[in-house]
């Protein structure tokens, strides 16, 4: 069952270990994750003496910097936007895990107990510290829920987001368990339809092709994929509890990119490939391999279908060489067609992330 944020206490005894925060922090390809490990072993040291439960401190860390993937992790070690005022600014910079971790429990203190006795000491850390009790807001905190409602956050899913980092971090293992990548990540429920098409001799798939399916409920879209006058399908479908659907084997290709319009020019095997269609002939179906997530643009995916994202893809990596971990092999729907589907798979699809806890580079185009 889903942790739900109003019965999470901030000032309890830890609920998990260091161990298992960095193993989950490993887990999603974390960058720094020396400083992640020195971030953990502090937040346990001075939070559980000042009676913060540091677990929940390192889930809300998780949700501020996709568990430690965002530039701003990785470049300044801000855990949590602390000292960013607005979009441009990046916050303030900290030497070390040590001192992230330090200046995060004090600006938490200024909600959570307005003056903290324990932590007078590091309150130079945080720059907002005294405009937190300027605001009224001291002592406004009791437990997680109360971190959203305009106190910490204004995005109304921030404490259900930061619970659910909570209930995977408690679910991790104490010591990684090295991945067979060679092995697929979880049951897959075979589904099959009879829209596809065999891909042709000696084609292997070149791309991952990532969409939302505009549609909260699965079996619209199932119903719609086994329909044979749709001219639809895709391979996977993750639904809303990270449950991996296939329709359509590997081997063969689905029917979800084929309508190129006006496609983004900046990616070169994006554009290398269209060029060769049309001139030769083809689809860009024969070259992709197809992923659907269950949802509305926008919206952000769910936990469990993150955690689905991510195993699927790694284990497609590992399965075709031929598939490259970096963003210009692995796109958006949008990518293809800016004109009808500019929303897929939107704005809130997290395939940065994605991207970087596969080992990829998001950041290449290529
Ligand atoms: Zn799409």
């Amino acid at each position: 069952m889903p942790i739900d944020p109003h019965f999470v206490p901030l000032l309890a005894a830890p609920t998990a270990t260091a161990r298992q925060a960095v193993t989950y922090a490993r887990s999603r390809n974390a960058r720094r994750i020396d400083a992640v490990e020195a971030f953990a072993a502090e937040l346990w040291r001075v939070g559980t003496a000042c009676g913060y439960d540091p677990a929940v401190v390192f889930a809300q860390f998780c949700d501020e910097t996709g568990v430690g993937t965002s530039d701003a992790w990785a470049t300044r070690l801000n855990p949590g936007g602390i000292g960013i005022t607005d979009g441009e600014d990046q916050g303030i910079a900290f030497a070390s895990g040590e001192q992230a971790a330090r200046a995060m429990l004090v600006h938490l203190s200024a909600y959570v107990r307005g003056y903290d006795p324990g932590l007078w000491q590091h309150l130079h850390l945080d720059p907002r510290y005294l405009l937190v009790l300027e605001a009224g807001l001291g002592q406004s905190v009791r437990v997680l829920a109360d971190l959203g409602n305009g106190r910490w956050a204004t995005n109304p899913a921030y404490a259900t987001q930061i619970a659910g980092h909570l209930e995977r971090l408690r679910l991790s293992a104490e010591d990684l368990q090295p991945l067979d990548p060679a092995k697929p990540p979880r049951d897959i429920v075979w589904e099959g339809t009879t829209n596809f098409h065999r891909r042709p001799p000696g084609v292997v798939p070149e791309a991952i092709v990532y969409h939302i399916t505009n549609d909260r409920s699965y079996a619209n879209v199932a119903s719609w994929f086994r329909n044979p006058a749709s001219r639809a399908s895709s391979h996977f479908v993750i639904d809303r509890d990270g449950t991996i659907h296939q329709f359509v084997s590997t081997r063969d290709a689905a029917w979800t990119n084929g309508d190129i319009s006006a496609p983004r020019q900046d990616l070169p095997w994006l554009a290398g490939a269209i060029t060769k269609i049309r001139r030769e002939g083809g689809n860009l179906n024969d070259l992709s391999v197809t992923i659907e997530t269950v949802g509305v643009p926008g919206e952000p995916v769910t936990l469990a279908q993150q955690d689905a994202l991510v195993a699927i893809t790694r284990y497609l990596l590992a399965t075709y060489p031929s598939i490259l971990p970096r963003r210009g092999r692995m796109l958006r729907h949008a990518d293809i067609n800016s004109t009808s589907r500019s929303y897929c798979p939107g704005a809130a699809f997290p395939l940065r992330e994605i991207i970087r806890a596969v080992g990829g580079d998001p950041n290449d185009l290529s």
